[in-house]
């Protein structure tokens, strides 16, 4: 039997090594780098702790773990422990004095795996006990965990990861594994370039995860749709919902446990003692859906999670991914439900907008929100936009040919059966008309004066509504009033969102000669041109005409 298996089997009770944990473990013993993707619940941690123990057993010495999740360290370290491989950490929780301890034993070679913060690689303290170690020849390797934080392009960029770069500059010869779960193709290259990994050699597995249930929804009133998709579908089961906000993580677990629902309140913003208690609560009980900001979640690992839910839209496509793939860790089905908005599309933008960045950064951040877009407003599979954005093709399995970032074409006819799309294709309505009359009525508003319109008032132009305001500025007298009268708001609205996430509709910033506000105004982009010449179509899901036939049906 090989070393590697042997201690699977005798350290960690597993009969067999997953995927490509093997090709993995056997390429770091032997003294290679590696690039490790994989999805989360993938296995990473076994290789490196594998290849830890082994090169120990080799007389190799210590293994170097770099990790930010504090949590994550604890967790391990005591499962190692208790498995009978002597493993400790240094991070900012320890004392004077059990540093100091860590530190003894690190230096008489006790320790087969250190964990540390990426701080520590910064400090001349710890840099001196390595290179000791170093030259004795006893650090057997570096595992690098959530490589992905050494990227600004990555959704969790952590400046103290930029430390790294020491690694193979002062231990040149130690074999370098670096793994992370969430990686898109700009990102993957940034970690290649930062940590100097051009050599190593790349193990991509399959982001796929078949047993999570996309859908993505049209908001409408959140609150009340995510109480009917928990009552419905995940009655007392485990639960993680995804806000923006502080004040929104509050209010949301405050109704959901008006409503009968487990629910508890985390973010940043709360007292570490309640922070952990409900923490735990999270993992030791059962059906506790958990109402939290994006700080909640890394680093957590309760296997039997049924849904993640989003009521406010991430980022991007990686952090997506990311919260989504929270969700049935353990194999079974779990569901991955997001509502999305037309106020979505315009505070994101404005995020960027107003953030301190400079420019080329903001193109990029806007580009990977645009991705996040198209997937939202998809009528096609979710599963296959998903993996496409993450350079694999649905079906196919792990690729890498640097391909770009977006969706790999011929790759639309392909379907997973698991996602709203698949499940219940959406009948399509043609909103082609619609978007050139809706364009056309900004463009001969504006026209009128360089004042600022709210979308209702562009929609009540286009529908023919003579409010104060429309007769106030004329707008009954511009040649697209009324046109639109056979549309419904909702219908309309749609149209907008969708050419807003295409590009075809922008935002900018006009001041208010009023008031000296600061507004976010629809405007016309270079996009739109292809739009009023009629040379691209506008599809949208019928779902939106039907809810108007059934609001108007109310409304009689
Ligand atoms: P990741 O870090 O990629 O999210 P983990 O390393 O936490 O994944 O592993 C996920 C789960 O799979 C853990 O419960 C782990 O014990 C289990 N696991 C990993 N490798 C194997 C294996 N070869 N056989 C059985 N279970 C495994
Ligand atoms: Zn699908």
């Amino acid at each position: 039997m090989s070393p590697e298996q042997s201690v699977l089997q005798a350290v960690f009770g597993y009969e067999q090594f997953r995927g490509p944990q093997q090709a993995i473990v056997s390429h770091v013993i032997a003294g290679g780098d590696a690039l490790v993707l994989m999805p989360t619940g993938g296995g990473k941690s076994l290789c490196y702790q594998v290849p830890a123990i082994v090169r120990q057993q080799q007389g190799k010495g210590v293994a170097i773990v770099v990790s930010p999740l504090i949590a994550l360290m604890h967790d391990q370290v005591g499962a190692l422990e208790e498995a009978g491989v002597s493993a400790a950490y240094l991070n900012s929780t320890l004392s004077y004095d059990e540093t100091q301890d860590v530190e003894w034993r690190l230096q008489s070679g006790d320790i087969t795996m250190l964990y540390a913060a990426p701080e520590r690689l910064n400090t001349p303290r710890f840099l001196g006990l390595l290179d000791d170690l170093h030259a004795q020849g006893k650090l057997s390797l570096f595992a690098i965990d959530e490589a992905h934080c050494v990227s600004q392009w990555g959704h969790d960029f952590r400046p103290e990861y930029r430390a790294l770069t020491v690694l193979h500059e002062r231990y040149a010869g130690v074999p370098r594994i670096a793994l992370t779960a969430t990686a898109d193709a700009l990102t993957r290259a940034d970690i290649i370039e930062r940590l100097h990994l051009e050599a190593a050699q790349q193990f991509i597995s399959s982001f796929d995860r078949p047993n999570i249930r996309y859908r993505i929804v049209e908001k409408k009133d959140v609150t009340n749709q995510l109480l009917r998709f928990i009552e419905r579908e995940h009655e007392g089961e485990a639960g993680v919902v995804y806000c923006q906000s502080r004040k929104r993580v509050e209010e949301l677990a405050q109704t959901l446990a008006q409503n009968g629902i487990h629910a508890l309140p985390y973010h940043a913003g709360l007292p570490v003692e309640m922070r952990q208690q409900h923490q735990d609560r999270f993992l030791r009980e059962d059906g506790v859906v958990m109402c939290a900001t994006i700080a909640f979640g890394m680093g957590i690992n309760k296997p039997d999670v049924r849904f993640v839910a989003h009521v406010d839209m991430p980022k991007n496509i990686e952090g997506y991914y990311q919260e989504t793939g929270r969700a049935g860790r353990d194999g079974l089905p779990a569901e991955a439900w997001m509502a999305y908005g037309l106020s979505d599309v315009v505070n994101q933008r404005r995020m960027i907008d107003e953030s301190p960045a400079e420019e080329g950064f903001k193109q990029v951040m806007r580009g990977k929100l645009d991705a996040l877009l198209g997937l939202a407003e998809a009528t096609d599979c979710r599963r296959v936009r998903l993996l496409a954005y993450f350079g694999e093709q649905y079906g196919a399995g792990p690729q890498d040919d640097g391909r770009p970032l977006q969706a790999v074409a011929g790759a639309r006819r392909l379907q997973c059966g698991n996602c709203d799309n698949c499940l219940e294709p959406p009948a399509l309505w043609d909103g082609t008309d619609a978007a050139r009359k809706l364009l056309s009525t900004i463009y001969r508003v504006h026209e009128t004066s360089r004042l600022t319109y709210g979308a209702g008032h562009i929609m009540d132009v286009l529908r023919g509504k003579l409010t104060d305001k429309v007769a106030q500025y004329g707008h009954d007298k511009v040649s697209t009033f009324g046109l639109g009268k056979d549309y419904s708001e909702p219908q309309l609205r749609a149209v907008m969102r969708q050419l807003l996430a295409t590009g075809a509709l922008g935002l900018h910033k006009v001041v208010s000669e009023n008031s000296g506000h600061v507004f976010d105004t629809l405007c016309l982009t270079p996009g739109s041109r292809a739009v009023l010449k009629g040379e691209v179509t506008v599809q949208l899901r019928e779902a939106v005409a039907a809810s108007r036939s059934k609001a108007t049906r109310r409304g009689n």
